[in-house]
């Protein structure tokens, strides 16, 4: 059975809605990779330090929307740029031990604004 409008100008392949390409040569990412982070450089990070149990000092970056930013991401940047264990608590990035200079260059190296 044809399709009904085959050999007309109707017959329309199946083409992306966001670069207008056919779907074989379309090379957009799927959409649910692509979640809406908001720019680094519209966001402003807080940086604190937090003294818990212990004696012991954790650094916190605080203040970045959890539905805007990529706070995995991110906490693995910082524990890299730290060379220290950190975890994410809500929206909140802690990261072991004190260093907040360290973070808060890194932050501003993204992009975020601090402060
Ligand atoms: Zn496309």
């Amino acid at each position: 059975m044809s399709r009904l409008f085959a050999g007309t100008p109707f017959d329309i392949p199946p083409t992306c809605d966001r670069c207008g390409k056919m779907e074989e040569d379309c090379d957009c990412p799927p959409l649910e990779q692509t979640p809406n982070w908001l720019p680094a450089n519209r966001q402003r990070a807080k940086v604190r330090l937090d003294r818990r149990k212990a004696q012991r000092v954790v650094t916190v970056v605080w203040g970045l929307a959890a539905d805007e930013t990529d706070l995995r991401a991110l906490l693995s940047e910082l524990k890299i740029a730290c060379g220290a264990g950190g975890s994410l608590q809500d929206d909140k990035i802690e990261i072991q031990g004190d260093h907040l200079a360290r973070v808060t260059d890194k932050l501003q190296q993204i992009g975020y604004r601090v402060g």
